[in-house]
């Protein structure tokens, strides 16, 4: 056979293989979702935007023990905590999380000692910025995503988890 006779043999077979793959998916169900009108199903401990939750009048859970700071790999949680009357522990005046090296791994929130935890990786995975400034998560913003997964939610990531691990010990 000569080479040419072997290259058109090689690219009707690459051909054919290729066409019987696309038949295949043809009458398989669909894998990619119509966004942003179709959502995904998220698994339930899908980590998404960090949030801090906070009694009713605002009082954040936090007790500025800085674990989540300690245990960051990519050292990106900034915070600052000072004593307040009627705070248990210490009260975080200074609460940042630079979006921009976080490998969203979970450790701050695994590491968060009280229950409900007070800092949590919500469901939340729409987030934009026009730049590297943008995607850092100040104590308000972070504030705001924890009020806003209990209302789109119902509860604030692992809140339930840890209240149960509470209870437990
Ligand atoms: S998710 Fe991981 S990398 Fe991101 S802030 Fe938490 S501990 Fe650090
Ligand atoms: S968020 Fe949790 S781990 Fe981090 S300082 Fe506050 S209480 Fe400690």
């Amino acid at each position: 056979m000569t080479a040419l006779a072997r290259e058109i043999a090689y690219g009707a077979k690459s051909l054919l293989q290729g066409l019987w793959i696309t038949i295949l998916h043809f009458f398989r169900p669909n894998t990619t979702l119509q966004y942003p009108r179709e959502r995904p199903v998220l698994a339930p401990r899908y980590r998404g935007l960090h949030g801090l939750t906070a009694a009713p009048d605002g009082d954040l859970t936090c007790i500025g023990c800085g674990s989540c700071a300690k245990v960051c790999p990519d050292q990106v949680i900034t915070m600052k905590a000072e004593k307040r009357e009627g705070h248990k522990g210490r009260y975080p005046v200074e609460f940042e999380i630079d979006l921009n090296s976080c490998c969203f791994c979970g450790l701050c929130a695994e590491v968060c000692p009280t229950a409900p935890k007070a800092l949590v990786l919500t469901k939340e995975y729409e987030f934009v910025a026009s730049d590297r400034a943008g995607l850092v998560l100040t104590r308000e913003i972070l504030l705001e995503n924890g009020r806003l997964e209990v209302e789109k939610h119902g509860y604030v990531g692992l809140k339930e988890e840890g209240a149960e691990e509470a209870q437990a010990a």
